[in-house]
């Protein structure tokens, strides 16, 4: 079984349905399997600031599939979402993104692993230490960034505190 990360992200519409939504659609996956998700954190959006704040999860999965088919996964619950691809970085109502795939770094054009980007995103680091605190990739990748930025001033606030996926599913 390979032991995977993603990070999901929403600033349109009832942000917590659509993560729900989204971890829901990967539990119905017969080749997944959801064995943790973090709670929500709120950040106001970096890169093009015009837009509404975000909510963002970590969830870690075990699968059986290869990256390449993980990603074809996160993309299709983006287009199930109803996912319009506009301005880079800009308002979207479901990302998932791939961070750690075990302990491997693959390097394509349609796939980076780990994602290229996470060191540097308070909003991507802050649950996934929350869910993977001994993991040794997220510590190598976290303790730069949070120790370099304070969180309060990243703007990462915990919005849902969340225990046990049941609870993060409203069961
Ligand atoms: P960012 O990658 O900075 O978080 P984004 O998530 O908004 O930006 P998307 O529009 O969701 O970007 O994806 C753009 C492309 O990134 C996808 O088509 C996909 O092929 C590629 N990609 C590369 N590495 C990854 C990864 N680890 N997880 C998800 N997508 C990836
Ligand atoms: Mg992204
Ligand atoms: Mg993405």
């Amino acid at each position: 079984m390979n032991e995977v990360y993603l990070s999901i992200g929403t600033n349109i519409g009832e942000r917590e349905k659509n993560l729900q939504q989204a971890v829901q659609a990967l539990m119905e996956h017969s080749a997944v399997r959801v064995k943790h998700v973090s709670s929500i954190y709120e950040t106001a959006a970096v890169g093009y600031t015009e837009q509404a704040d975000f909510l963002n999860i970590a969830v870690a999965i075990e699968t059986k599939l290869i990256a390449r088919e993980m990603l074809d996964i996160c993309q299709s619950i983006e287009n199930e979402l109803g996912r319009v691809r506009e301005i880079r970085w800009g308002p979207r109502i479901i990302d998932l993104d791939i961070l750690l795939y075990n302990q491997e770094n693959i390097d394509t054009e349609s796939l980076i692993i780990p994602h290229p980007r996470m060191h540097e995103r308070a909003f991507v680091l802050v649950p996934l230490q929350e869910i993977a605190p001994s993991n040794g990739i997220v510590h190598e990748k976290a303790t730069h960034t949070l120790q370099a930025f304070n969180i309060e001033q990243e703007g990462v606030k915990l919005w849902k505190k969340v225990d046990s996926i049941e609870e993060f599913m409203g069961n």
